[in-house]
Protein backbone atom coordinates (compact mmCIF):
# COMPACT_ATOMS: atom_id res chain seq x y z
CA UNK A 1 0.00 0.00 0.00
CA UNK A 2 1.12 3.70 -0.84
CA UNK A 3 1.15 5.87 2.08
CA UNK A 4 -0.23 8.73 -0.48
CA UNK A 5 -2.80 6.11 -1.14
CA UNK A 6 -1.45 5.55 -4.97
CA UNK A 7 -0.82 9.26 -5.82
CA UNK A 8 3.48 9.06 -4.61
CA UNK A 9 4.61 6.45 -7.28
CA UNK A 10 7.90 4.94 -6.78
CA UNK A 11 10.74 6.66 -8.57
CA UNK A 12 11.95 4.79 -12.16
CA UNK A 13 15.39 3.05 -11.93
CA UNK A 14 14.51 1.51 -8.13
CA UNK A 15 12.92 -2.29 -8.04
CA UNK A 16 11.40 -3.42 -5.81
CA UNK A 17 13.15 -6.75 -3.84
CA UNK A 18 11.67 -9.60 -1.88
CA UNK A 19 11.06 -8.94 1.60
CA UNK A 20 14.06 -11.34 2.66
CA UNK A 21 16.66 -9.78 0.68
CA UNK A 22 18.67 -7.12 1.69
CA UNK A 23 17.02 -3.50 0.74
CA UNK A 24 20.41 -1.76 1.61
CA UNK A 25 23.78 -3.31 1.97
CA UNK A 26 26.89 -1.12 2.99
CA UNK A 27 30.22 -2.84 2.26
CA UNK A 28 33.46 -2.55 3.79
CA UNK A 29 32.99 1.19 4.20
CA UNK A 30 35.50 3.51 5.00
CA UNK A 31 35.40 7.12 5.83
CA UNK A 32 37.71 9.97 7.12
CA UNK A 33 37.63 13.36 7.52
CA UNK A 34 40.29 15.86 7.14
CA UNK A 35 40.87 18.83 9.40
CA UNK A 36 44.31 20.85 8.35
CA UNK A 37 46.38 18.62 9.42
CA UNK A 38 44.23 15.91 11.50
CA UNK A 39 43.15 12.57 9.75
CA UNK A 40 40.15 11.46 11.25
CA UNK A 41 39.33 7.99 10.22
CA UNK A 42 35.15 7.91 11.56
CA UNK A 43 34.38 4.82 9.45
CA UNK A 44 36.98 1.77 9.35
CA UNK A 45 35.56 -0.80 7.53
CA UNK A 46 31.73 -0.98 8.07
CA UNK A 47 29.46 -3.56 7.18
CA UNK A 48 25.39 -3.04 7.51
CA UNK A 49 22.35 -4.58 6.26
CA UNK A 50 18.31 -3.65 5.92
CA UNK A 51 15.83 -6.10 4.79
CA UNK A 52 13.15 -4.93 3.86
CA UNK A 53 9.96 -3.89 6.53
CA UNK A 54 13.15 -4.55 8.92
CA UNK A 55 13.65 -2.17 12.24
CA UNK A 56 17.34 -2.47 12.50
CA UNK A 57 18.81 -0.55 15.63
CA UNK A 58 22.59 0.88 15.42
CA UNK A 59 23.97 1.84 19.30
CA UNK A 60 26.80 3.46 20.46
CA UNK A 61 27.93 6.08 22.53
CA UNK A 62 28.81 9.57 21.15
CA UNK A 63 31.71 9.98 18.67
CA UNK A 64 31.54 6.23 17.84
CA UNK A 65 30.68 7.18 14.01
CA UNK A 66 26.55 5.91 14.09
CA UNK A 67 25.21 9.50 12.41
CA UNK A 68 28.03 10.01 10.03
CA UNK A 69 26.68 5.88 8.89
CA UNK A 70 23.25 7.66 8.55
CA UNK A 71 24.39 10.58 6.76
CA UNK A 72 27.01 8.00 4.18
CA UNK A 73 23.75 5.98 3.56
CA UNK A 74 21.68 9.89 2.90
CA UNK A 75 24.50 9.92 0.78
CA UNK A 76 25.46 13.68 2.44
CA UNK A 77 29.04 12.28 2.13
CA UNK A 78 30.32 10.13 -0.07
CA UNK A 79 32.42 6.91 0.82
CA UNK A 80 36.08 7.06 0.13
CA UNK A 81 36.36 3.54 0.46
CA UNK A 82 33.62 0.36 0.15
CA UNK A 83 30.23 0.43 -1.82
CA UNK A 84 26.64 0.34 -0.73
CA UNK A 85 23.77 -1.10 -2.61
CA UNK A 86 20.46 0.07 -2.91
CA UNK A 87 18.02 -2.77 -4.25
CA UNK A 88 20.32 -4.38 -5.45
CA UNK A 89 21.72 -1.28 -7.12
CA UNK A 90 25.27 0.53 -6.20
CA UNK A 91 24.47 3.83 -5.19
CA UNK A 92 27.94 4.67 -3.63
CA UNK A 93 28.64 7.36 -6.36
CA UNK A 94 25.07 7.63 -8.23
CA UNK A 95 24.40 11.96 -9.10
CA UNK A 96 21.98 13.79 -10.61
CA UNK A 97 18.46 12.17 -11.11
CA UNK A 98 19.74 8.97 -9.76
CA UNK A 99 20.73 10.54 -6.56
CA UNK A 100 17.54 12.78 -6.32
CA UNK A 101 15.29 9.49 -6.67
CA UNK A 102 17.40 7.36 -3.94
CA UNK A 103 16.89 10.00 -1.61
CA UNK A 104 13.21 10.03 -2.03
CA UNK A 105 13.24 6.35 -1.25
CA UNK A 106 15.63 6.62 1.74
CA UNK A 107 14.53 9.70 3.97
CA UNK A 108 16.28 10.74 6.98
CA UNK A 109 14.66 12.16 10.78
CA UNK A 110 17.01 14.02 13.15
CA UNK A 111 17.57 14.48 16.58
CA UNK A 112 15.90 17.83 17.78
CA UNK A 113 12.94 18.45 15.65
CA UNK A 114 12.84 22.06 16.06
CA UNK A 115 16.27 22.96 14.01
CA UNK A 116 15.46 20.36 11.46
CA UNK A 117 11.89 22.13 11.01
CA UNK A 118 12.16 25.56 9.19
CA UNK A 119 11.02 28.08 11.62
CA UNK A 120 9.68 30.84 9.17
CA UNK A 121 7.92 28.07 7.54
CA UNK A 122 4.25 26.78 8.24
CA UNK A 123 3.86 22.93 8.62
CA UNK A 124 1.74 23.27 5.53
CA UNK A 125 5.07 24.62 3.61
CA UNK A 126 7.35 22.28 5.01
CA UNK A 127 5.00 19.55 4.15
CA UNK A 128 4.87 20.57 0.29
CA UNK A 129 7.87 21.24 -0.06
CA UNK A 130 9.06 17.79 0.91
CA UNK A 131 6.87 16.39 -2.00
CA UNK A 132 8.35 14.66 -4.81
CA UNK A 133 8.80 16.93 -7.77
CA UNK A 134 5.71 14.95 -9.60
CA UNK A 135 3.39 15.16 -7.00
CA UNK A 136 4.21 18.99 -6.59
CA UNK A 137 3.09 19.70 -9.94
CA UNK A 138 -0.57 18.84 -9.05
CA UNK A 139 -3.20 20.97 -8.13
CA UNK A 140 -2.87 23.19 -4.75
CA UNK A 141 -6.36 21.39 -3.15
CA UNK A 142 -4.57 18.09 -4.30
CA UNK A 143 -1.05 18.85 -2.55
CA UNK A 144 -3.44 19.97 0.45
CA UNK A 145 -4.54 16.43 0.17
CA UNK A 146 -0.90 14.96 0.18
CA UNK A 147 0.06 16.69 2.42
CA UNK A 148 -2.94 16.25 5.43
CA UNK A 149 -2.94 12.34 4.65
CA UNK A 150 0.88 12.48 5.56
CA UNK A 151 -0.16 14.14 8.89
CA UNK A 152 -3.27 11.83 9.32
CA UNK A 153 -0.71 9.24 9.62
CA UNK A 154 1.22 10.36 12.15
CA UNK A 155 -1.57 10.95 14.21
CA UNK A 156 -1.95 15.16 13.59
CA UNK A 157 -5.38 15.35 13.11
CA UNK A 158 -7.31 16.59 11.72
CA UNK A 159 -4.79 18.28 9.21
CA UNK A 160 -6.19 21.62 8.79
CA UNK A 161 -5.36 22.41 12.55
CA UNK A 162 -1.44 21.50 12.07
CA UNK A 163 -1.46 22.98 8.15
CA UNK A 164 -1.46 26.55 8.90
CA UNK A 165 0.95 26.29 12.14
CA UNK A 166 4.62 26.83 12.54
CA UNK A 167 6.82 25.28 13.95
CA UNK A 168 7.56 26.83 17.37
CA UNK A 169 3.28 26.86 18.27
CA UNK A 170 3.61 23.01 18.17
CA UNK A 171 4.94 21.00 20.93
CA UNK A 172 7.98 18.75 20.79
CA UNK A 173 6.22 15.41 20.57
CA UNK A 174 4.15 17.41 17.39
CA UNK A 175 7.37 18.77 15.81
CA UNK A 176 8.71 15.26 15.84
CA UNK A 177 5.50 13.67 14.38
CA UNK A 178 5.83 16.82 11.47
CA UNK A 179 9.08 15.61 10.65
CA UNK A 180 8.33 12.19 10.61
CA UNK A 181 5.25 13.08 8.54
CA UNK A 182 7.73 15.12 5.92
CA UNK A 183 10.01 12.47 5.28
CA UNK A 184 6.91 9.72 4.74
CA UNK A 185 5.61 12.33 2.34
CA UNK A 186 7.74 10.49 -0.72
CA UNK A 187 6.73 6.88 0.20
CA UNK A 188 10.04 5.85 1.51
CA UNK A 189 11.59 2.50 1.98
CA UNK A 190 13.88 3.00 4.76
CA UNK A 191 13.66 5.73 7.16
CA UNK A 192 16.96 6.53 9.26
CA UNK A 193 15.88 7.65 12.79
CA UNK A 194 18.90 9.74 14.11
CA UNK A 195 18.29 9.35 17.94
CA UNK A 196 14.65 10.90 17.31
CA UNK A 197 13.11 10.80 20.90
CA UNK A 198 16.60 11.43 22.54
CA UNK A 199 15.41 15.03 22.82
CA UNK A 200 11.75 14.66 23.78
CA UNK A 201 10.06 14.56 26.85
CA UNK A 202 10.30 10.77 28.64
CA UNK A 203 6.35 11.29 28.56
CA UNK A 204 6.03 11.61 25.12
CA UNK A 205 9.06 9.41 23.78
CA UNK A 206 6.64 6.32 23.56
CA UNK A 207 3.85 7.75 21.67
CA UNK A 208 6.54 8.60 19.17
CA UNK A 209 8.61 5.14 19.24
CA UNK A 210 5.01 3.52 18.72
CA UNK A 211 4.51 5.43 15.69
CA UNK A 212 7.07 4.44 14.30
CA UNK A 213 6.14 0.83 14.62
CA UNK A 214 2.94 1.00 13.60
CA UNK A 215 4.23 3.18 10.25
CA UNK A 216 6.53 -0.13 9.93
CA UNK A 217 3.95 -2.51 10.41
CA UNK A 218 1.38 -0.65 8.32
CA UNK A 219 3.43 0.32 5.41
CA UNK A 220 6.77 -1.70 5.71
CA UNK A 221 9.29 0.64 5.89
CA UNK A 222 12.24 -0.10 6.93
CA UNK A 223 14.36 1.79 9.87
CA UNK A 224 17.32 2.20 11.03
CA UNK A 225 16.99 3.47 14.51
CA UNK A 226 20.11 5.61 15.50
CA UNK A 227 20.58 5.51 19.16
CA UNK A 228 22.46 5.01 22.89
CA UNK A 229 19.46 3.39 24.25
CA UNK A 230 19.58 -0.17 24.44
CA UNK A 231 16.30 -0.10 26.35
CA UNK A 232 14.34 1.55 23.50
CA UNK A 233 16.40 -0.33 20.86
CA UNK A 234 15.31 -3.59 22.08
CA UNK A 235 11.75 -2.02 22.46
CA UNK A 236 11.58 -0.92 18.57
CA UNK A 237 14.27 -3.16 16.99
CA UNK A 238 14.47 -6.76 15.46
CA UNK A 239 18.16 -6.70 15.03
CA UNK A 240 20.74 -4.66 17.14
CA UNK A 241 23.88 -3.47 15.63
CA UNK A 242 26.64 -2.42 18.32
CA UNK A 243 29.46 0.44 16.99
CA UNK A 244 32.47 1.60 18.63
CA UNK A 245 35.35 3.69 17.40
CA UNK A 246 34.25 3.34 13.83
CA UNK A 247 33.80 -0.16 13.77
CA UNK A 248 30.60 -2.48 14.22
CA UNK A 249 31.93 -4.72 16.87
CA UNK A 250 28.86 -6.69 17.74
CA UNK A 251 25.55 -7.59 15.71
CA UNK A 252 22.72 -9.86 16.25
CA UNK A 253 18.65 -10.56 16.69
CA UNK A 254 17.20 -7.96 19.64
CA UNK A 255 17.00 -10.60 22.09
CA UNK A 256 20.27 -12.42 21.44
CA UNK A 257 22.60 -9.22 21.94
CA UNK A 258 20.38 -8.41 25.13
CA UNK A 259 20.14 -11.44 26.57
CA UNK A 260 23.52 -13.01 25.29
CA UNK A 261 25.48 -9.91 24.70
CA UNK A 262 29.35 -11.34 24.11
CA UNK A 263 31.52 -8.04 23.21
CA UNK A 264 32.83 -6.69 26.67
CA UNK A 265 31.68 -3.09 25.16
CA UNK A 266 28.06 -4.48 24.89
CA UNK A 267 27.92 -6.17 28.16
CA UNK A 268 29.36 -2.45 29.05
CA UNK A 269 26.28 -0.50 27.35
CA UNK A 270 23.97 -3.41 28.89
CA UNK A 271 24.70 -2.95 32.21
CA UNK A 272 25.26 0.74 32.38
CA UNK A 273 21.21 1.13 30.40
CA UNK A 274 18.50 1.12 33.52
CA UNK A 275 16.97 -1.62 34.57
CA UNK A 276 15.57 -1.81 38.00
CA UNK A 277 16.17 -6.16 38.07
CA UNK A 278 20.09 -5.38 38.09
CA UNK A 279 22.62 -4.77 39.75
CA UNK A 280 23.76 -0.28 39.58
CA UNK A 281 26.60 0.76 38.05
CA UNK A 282 28.21 1.73 41.22
CA UNK A 283 28.62 -2.39 41.71
CA UNK A 284 30.26 -3.11 38.56
CA UNK A 285 34.21 -3.83 37.55
CA UNK A 286 35.29 -0.10 37.71
CA UNK A 287 37.82 -0.97 34.91
CA UNK A 288 35.74 -1.11 32.39
CA UNK A 289 34.27 2.32 32.85
CA UNK A 290 37.64 4.31 32.79
CA UNK A 291 39.06 5.24 29.51
CA UNK A 292 37.53 7.11 26.82
CA UNK A 293 36.91 6.01 22.85
CA UNK A 294 40.27 6.15 21.15
CA UNK A 295 41.22 9.54 19.03
CA UNK A 296 39.95 8.45 15.46
CA UNK A 297 43.18 10.44 14.31
CA UNK A 298 45.90 7.54 15.48
CA UNK A 299 46.54 4.78 14.05
CA UNK A 300 45.01 2.09 16.59
CA UNK A 301 47.09 -1.23 16.65
CA UNK A 302 44.58 -4.30 17.35
CA UNK A 303 41.21 -3.69 19.20
CA UNK A 304 40.05 -0.75 19.51
CA UNK A 305 38.56 -1.38 22.80
CA UNK A 306 41.99 -2.23 23.88
CA UNK A 307 42.14 0.99 26.14
CA UNK A 308 38.89 0.00 28.33
CA UNK A 309 38.56 -3.42 28.38
CA UNK A 310 38.79 -5.36 31.68
CA UNK A 311 40.38 -8.44 29.58
CA UNK A 312 42.45 -7.24 27.41
CA UNK A 313 45.49 -9.39 26.07
CA UNK A 314 48.17 -8.95 24.37
CA UNK A 315 46.99 -10.09 20.89
CA UNK A 316 44.44 -7.57 21.64
CA UNK A 317 47.08 -4.64 21.65
CA UNK A 318 48.60 -6.51 17.90
CA UNK A 319 46.12 -8.16 16.35
CA UNK A 320 42.27 -6.36 15.12
CA UNK A 321 40.26 -8.81 15.77
CA UNK A 322 38.30 -9.80 12.73
CA UNK A 323 34.43 -10.43 12.86
CA UNK A 324 33.44 -13.92 13.13
CA UNK A 325 29.64 -16.11 13.90
CA UNK A 326 29.77 -17.28 17.17
CA UNK A 327 26.02 -18.56 16.65
CA UNK A 328 23.27 -18.24 14.45
CA UNK A 329 23.44 -14.91 13.01
CA UNK A 330 25.33 -13.74 15.98
CA UNK A 331 28.81 -11.66 15.00
CA UNK A 332 31.51 -10.38 16.71
CA UNK A 333 35.15 -8.66 16.99
CA UNK A 334 37.20 -10.03 19.77
CA UNK A 335 39.62 -12.23 20.27
CA UNK A 336 37.91 -13.35 23.66
CA UNK A 337 35.72 -15.96 21.21
CA UNK A 338 38.78 -16.68 18.86
S1 LIG B 1 39.61 -8.05 21.47
FE1 LIG B 1 40.60 -7.90 23.45
S2 LIG B 1 40.52 -5.73 24.01
FE2 LIG B 1 39.06 -6.08 22.35
S3 LIG B 1 37.12 -6.42 23.38
FE3 LIG B 1 38.03 -8.44 23.00
S4 LIG B 1 39.21 -8.91 24.85
FE4 LIG B 1 38.74 -6.73 24.91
Amino acid sequence: MNLLDGVASHEEGMMDVPSDKNLFEMNDVHKEFVRGKKVSHVLRGVNLSIKVGEIVALVGESGSGKSTVARTIMRLYTPDQGEMRFEGRDVTKIRGGALKSYRNKVQMVFQDPFSSLNPTHSVGTIMERSLPSGLKKLTKAKRDVLCGNALEKVGLSPPSNFLMQYPHELSGGQRQRVALARSLAASPKLVLADEPVSMLDVSLRLGVLNLMLALNEQYNIAYLYITHDLASARYVATKVVVMYAGEIIEEGSAEEIIEHAQHPYTQLLIQASPDPHRRGIGELDEAIFTGEPPDLSLDIQGCPFQFRCAHVMAKCRSDRPKRQEVSDGHFLNCHLYS
